[in-house]
């Protein structure tokens, strides 16, 4: 129960014009929060610096249903951050949508907080046992009262945060605003990634790059893995925790990133998401060739995989399915009934397209195996010959804590099942998946080391202690998957 608490996919983003003349900071963030839309659904927040005194607005939804334009033209100032929630199954109501604001000793603070702490339960538990009092099981609003206490013993909020990151452990790439500054943090395995660019007069930090490139500004770089960069009205600065000149090679994004979560316009740590993808598709053609007379792609989230695989398989592409754009990602619906009609409501097959014709399907990823089954029988009832399901991604074998939320081990089809039990399962014809080497050698001119938990178990920034023993180990070897050493 408590892992499914701190869980939080999110996308965060922060502005602050140098000059001081721009009040438009809330518009901007607006539009940074739209393009970073696909990292969290649940709600929506603005927190804003008006003349020194921060005032926030956050509502559940989508950023257009949490913002109208009265709202926005009602947050005026020169620095702002915001931040996008992604939903956690059941929900946990609008005081856990961020940015948090709370009013302390030192004044006001603001933070916004994509990733997820796995010693949350330790350290809230020492901050009440000292008389701290939470409104929410968030690991977000502990970072808050962990800052608080640290800034009265410090002379300044960087220092508060490098005592903060002494204490905390797992992913967090962090956005904060004081009274004159917004502050960016990435933890030092770098698992979740920030960057940093500029408009004008104005310094953006933001989860992606799309996000920065939607409102006009360029990209200046990606914050390091332990770095702390403050932006004032003097302009950048940067400080690390500990300076370690190998901080990136030990360093560990999520790789999930450039299979799934991030937009593919984005750089990551010098790696491009599109191509990334792209290669995926490719090497995936390599190592699980098939004949077909069409390759067509998952919606959204296979299409440019599935791309590279028809490229490099030479076979041709085309498109077999259409998306509702309307509708939210179906893996978000709390029960697997409200799930299995969010696809019927999200899909819908191209008979003309794919009618008599041996298709292979690109997907990014098999999770459950829900929205793969109900796709597959969507496109046998439209006439499709036969489907072959082709993964860019591994097997998804470990439970990740580092903030995308992924189900136990015991939803997960790859734990369960063998991969013929999986193919049966879904329907389809044949069924095969990339390589975690095709995989990690597909993304290109990555500048750091990746984190691949979710496919190999490693855990570089530990676990939750309530997990500890619970993961099994599973080896899942093309026939047979399920071994079961715990760890
Ligand atoms: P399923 O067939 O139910 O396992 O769903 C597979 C689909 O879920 C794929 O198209 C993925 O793009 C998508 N997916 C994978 N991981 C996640 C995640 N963490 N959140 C939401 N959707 C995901």
């Amino acid at each position: 129960m408590i892992q499914k608490e701190l869980h939080d996919e999110c996308g965060v983003f922060g502005i602050l014009d140098t000059e001081g003349r721009r009040d438009d900071a809330a518009r901007l963030t607006y539009l940074g929060l739209f393009a970073l839309q696909h990292r969290g659904q649940d709600s929506a927040g603005i927190a804003i610096n008006t003349n020194g005194t921060l005032f926030c607005h956050k509502d559940n939804g989508l950023v257009v249903e949490a913002f109208n334009d009265m709202t926005i033209n009602m947050l005026r100032g020169s620095a702002a951050i915001g931040h996008v929630r992604y939903p956690t199954q059941g929900g946990l109501g609008i005081e856990c949508a961020q940015p948090m604001l709370i009013k302390y000793r030192g004044g006001q603070l603001a933070l916004a907080h994509n990733g997820s702490l796995t010693n949350a339960f330790e350290m809230r538990a020492r901050l009440e046992e000292n008389g701290a009092i939470f409104q929410t099981g968030s690991d977000s609003e502990a970072m808050l009262a962990l800052l608080a206490r640290n800034r009265i013993l410090t002379e300044r909020m960087e220092d508060a945060i490098f005592m903060m990151m002494a204490e905390i452990q797992g992913a967090y790439s962090l956005v904060l605003m004081t009274r004159n500054k917004i502050i960016g943090v990435r933890d030092p395995l770098g698992i979740r990634p920030l960057c940093l660019g500029r408009l004008g007069s104005s310094y953006i930090l933001a989860s992606e790059t799309c996000a920065i490139e939607s409102i006009g500004g360029e990209i200046i770089r990606d914050i390091d893995p332990g770095e702390v960069v403050t932006i004032t009205a003097a302009g950048v600065s940067s400080e690390f925790l500990t300076r370690d000149p190998d901080a990136r090679k030990k360093s560990a994004l999520c790789l999930f990133e450039f299979v799934y979560i991030a937009r593919p316009d984005s750089t990551i740590d010098g790696a491009s998401v599109y191509e990334a993808r792209y290669e995926a598709g490719r090497t995936l053609a390599r190592e699980q060739p098939c004949d077909a007379d069409m390759v067509i792609g998952a919606p959204d989230s296979g299409i440019v995989a599935s791309m590279g695989y028809a490229f490099e398989s030479g076979i041709p592409y085309g498109s077999g399915l259409l998306k509702n754009r309307y509708v939210g990602r179906t893996f978000i619906q709390p029960t697997q009934m409200q799930r299995e009609l969010a696809v019927t409501m999200k899909f819908s097959a191209l008979k003309k397209s794919i009618g008599g014709k041996r298709l292979i399907m690109v997907d990014d990823s098999i999770v459950r195996g829900t929205t793969t089954r109900h796709i597959i029988s969507m496109l046998k009832e439209a006439g499709a010959k036969e489907v072959h399901m082709r993964i860019a991604s591994p097997p998804v074998l470990y439970s990740c804590f580092y903030g995308v939320d992924t189900p136990s081990q015991d939803e997960l089809s790859a734990c369960n099942m063998t991969l013929d039990e999986i193919r049966e399962m879904i329907g389809a014809d044949s069924l095969g998946y990339i390589s975690l080497e095709g995989l990690t050698s597909s993304v290109k001119g990555l500048s750091c080391g990746l984190c691949c938990t979710c496919f190999d178990g490693a855990y570089p920034g530990g676990m939750p202690s309530s997990m500890v023993g619970k993961i099994r180990r599973i080896e899942f070897n093309s026939g047979r998957s399920v071994a079961d050493s715990t760890r």
